[in-house]
């Protein structure tokens, strides 16, 4: 028998761990509501040329990191998973018109995107997005709004420390001017260029400046800065944003080589980074303005920002910062249905489908195990009771013993939904008050 694993790169959530997303979820969800993002779904895959055209063919995620699928017939389109959902946001945004909507469109997505990247901690091939995207304002106070989500986000979530970094990277007005200095010093220095960077000088020279190769550190650090080179517009614009930002009490720090890896971005580009972990130089999120996408994707020109967190590496920094989503109490069953007959699983089974019906967490114990077993394992689940089917039964009643404080009495089966739901009810009122 061959060994089937799940594929390098990728990995199972096993219910703790899909609990903890799930609940990340439901924060970002809630959270993206109240800022007005209304939810979309987009499919897994696309065209690829929606990547291709709209992230650029000269960056990392199309050259080397997108899953293309493989046609299956002569007439087949060339798909591919999408590595984010920014494009196959836009492409839907022209495909509907949404143009014709009041202006922005604020739109979010929680789900997973697929990069072939080289896996590693933090890196995955299939890894979970949070994102936003706000289409038809042309900021920036848009753009504060939405850093300001992003923060907001990650202190829900319970993340401390998240700082963020901020930079403008131009417009097609500056940033031509702006790569042809950038060439001519890099030029100035070919022998120290590795070879994929050498190559991809004349292609796209904004690359290398967030290239991930150390031998590149010292170079970039020395390179001139595009901030130095914005036009008029942009500078304004850039100066606006702080501005808000400052009014909003939010931080942030202006990083010269924070250029993002996508072709699409205009002006804004930021990400948050966990302070403490910069030597990981892993984000934990990243977004940026996209002025030009709506137009590149066969729409009209339409400006856009938004933002993509990363929900794997939330939930490693909140494992490294030794604090849990507090969602193991809500799993706990109300209520598990035992019996001391152990070929009674039709009233078992009956029973726990009436609980569950009026709104409780039920769960029945259909093994055959010895009834003290039963109780056992109902108690190790974090049950609240137990609700025993014995002799009773015969008089239309059942025992019901509280494992938590530890007393037993008899309820009529009639009354046994509404009562039990009552003191859980009573219960989970007394808990959240204390
Ligand atoms: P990017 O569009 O590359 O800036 O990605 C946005 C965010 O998604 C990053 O800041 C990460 O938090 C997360 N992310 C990107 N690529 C991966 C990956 N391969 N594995 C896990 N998380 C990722």
């Amino acid at each position: 028998m061959p060994t089937f694993r799940a594929p390098r790169g990728t990995r199972d959530l096993l219910p703790d761990e899909a609990a903890r997303f799930a609940g990340l979820a439901a924060i970002a969800r809630e959270l993206a509501g109240r800022y007005g993002y209304r939810p979309i779904e987009t499919p897994l895959f696309e065209q690829a040329g929606v990547f291709e055209r709209g992230i650029g063919e000269v960056t990392d995620v199309v050259e080397k990191e997108l899953f293309r699928l493989a046609p299956r017939t002569e007439e087949s389109e060339a798909w591919a998973l999408r590595p984010e959902p920014t494009a196959g946001i836009v492409r839907a945004f022209v495909q509907h018109g949404l143009h014709t909507w009041p202006q922005p469109v604020r739109l979010t997505t929680i789900g997973p995107m697929f990069r072939y990247d080289r896996p590693q901690a933090g890196r995955y091939r299939q890894f979970w997005q949070f994102d936003v995207e706000a289409i038809g304002d042309a900021g920036p106070a848009i753009d504060a709004e939405i850093v300001e989500l992003g923060l907001r986000f990650f202190s829900e979530a319970g993340l401390t420390g998240v700082e963020v970094r901020l930079n403008s990277i131009g417009d097609p007005a500056c940033r031509p001017g702006y790569l042809e200095t950038l060439g001519a010093y890099y030029r100035g220095h070919l022998g120290e260029l590795p070879a994929l960077e050498r190559g991809r000088l004349e292609r796209n020279v904004l690359r290398l400046l967030d290239s991930k190769d150390p031998a590149m550190a010292a170079l970039n650090e020395a390179a001139p800065r595009i901030t130095d080179h914005l036009c008029e517009a942009c500078g304004a614009h850039f100066a606006a944003l702080r501005a808000h930002l400052d009014a909003l009490g939010v931080g942030y720090r202006i990083e010269p080589g924070l250029v993002r890896g996508l072709d699409y971005y205009t002006r804004t580009a930021f990400e948050y980074y966990v302070a403490g972990r910069e030597g990981q130089q892993q984000a934990i999120g990243g977004g940026g303005r996209y002025d030009g996408l709506v137009e590149l994707l066969g729409g009209r020109p339409t400006p856009g920002i938004g933002f993509g967190l990363g929900l794997d590496r939330v939930v490693l920094v909140l494992d490294e910062q030794g604090r849990a989503l507090e969602e193991a109490q809500s799993e706990a069953p109300d209520a598990v249905v035992v019996s001391a007959d152990p070929d009674d699983t039709i009233g078992r089974l009956r029973v726990a489908t009436e609980l569950r019906s009026v709104g409780l967490r039920a769960r029945s114990d259909l093994g055959r195990r010895k009834l003290g077993r039963q109780l056992e394992a109902a108690a190790r689940d974090g049950a609240h009771f137990a609700v025993i089917l014995g002799d009773e039964q015969a008089e239309g009643q059942v025992a019901v013993r509280d494992l938590k404080a530890g007393t037993q009495r008899t309820v009529e089966v009639a009354d046994l939904g509404r009562e039990l739901l009552r003191s859980v009810k009573q219960h989970r009122h007394g808990v959240g008050e204390g």
